[in-house]
């Protein structure tokens, strides 16, 4: 019993003076922007809260910055590119932003978007976004959401690379799109939605057809992940890494410099 004490208060001060030397080493690496509405659809607004303490929870040590807004109204691109990346949890932008947001894309901006954030449909009238999403437009979802098997498309790369073959992630709203976004050479499909959850689905059923659920245009810096629907998509060590992994991957290739490396 003693020695085991003893050994537990060595360990913690050791612990203490590591963290300390740590969190002294390197001030913040980059800031991202986290950009999300709490006017949307509630199961969005869930999982839009979710994320953003999610993302702040990744700043413990001030490896990096978190701001959050709801509106990219009134940003200066100037201002926009003080932000390694945006990471759009459930929002997308103003009429009045489009501009700038393309402006902050074509000069090399970073995007990780969730779910609602890629959602456009024929009414959406921007062209310029669904080319960035990699040309897609919502065909059909399932309904109720549900946990679903999903499949690695490529399992060499830094978004996927330590994760397994396949995994059940929790329960959410997938979106079906035509174009199905592989069509697209410009784009790279790094997980889908595996065809042995089909008929996928109770109310709304999907009955087939290629899924496609994260996946990047490789003409920008940029990952779209399908998953974002709702109060469990944080549950699961699995999904987890796979954000973490695309948020990474994301600012990694900011073309001034990979701020890891610094
Ligand atoms: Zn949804």
């Amino acid at each position: 019993m003693v020695l085991l004490a003893v050994s537990c208060v060595g360990g913690q001060q050791q612990n203490a003076a590591y963290r300390a030397a740590n969190y002294a080493k390197n001030g913040p690496r980059f800031k991202a922007l986290l950009f999300y509405s709490d006017h949307e659809e509630s199961a969005h607004v869930q999982f839009a809260h979710q994320g953003i303490a999610f993302f702040r929870k990744l700043t413990v040590g001030e490896g990096f910055e978190v701001d959050s807004t709801q509106t990219l109204d009134g940003y200066t691109l100037e201002q926009l590119q003080e932000y390694n990346v945006i990471v759009a949890l459930n929002a997308y932008p103003s009429r009045q932003a489009r501009p700038l947001f393309e402006q902050y894309m074509d000069n090399g901006g970073g995007w990780l978007g969730f779910h609602a954030a890629g959602y456009n449909d024929p009414s959406t009238g921007w062209p310029w976004y669904v080319k960035f999403l990699g040309g897609g437009v919502f065909k059909c979802n399932n309904w109720p959401p549900q946990p679903a098997l999903l499949e690695l498309d490529v399992t060499d790369h830094p978004v996927t690379r330590n994760l397994p073959a396949s995994y059940v992630a929790p329960t959410s709203e997938y979106y079906q799109w035509s174009p199905e976004p592989r069509e697209n050479p410009d784009v790279e499909v790094l997980v889908s939605l595996s065809s042995r959850n089909y008929p996928f689905g109770l109310k709304d059923i999907i009955y087939g057809g290629d899924f496609p659920v994260v996946w990047t245009n490789k003409n920008y810096r940029m990952v779209y992940i399908n998953m974002g629907h709702g109060n469990e998509q944080f549950t699961d060590a699995t999904e987890q890494l796979l954000f973490i992994n695309a948020f990474r991957w994301v600012v990694s290739r900011d073309p001034a410099g990979d701020p890891f490396d610094r």
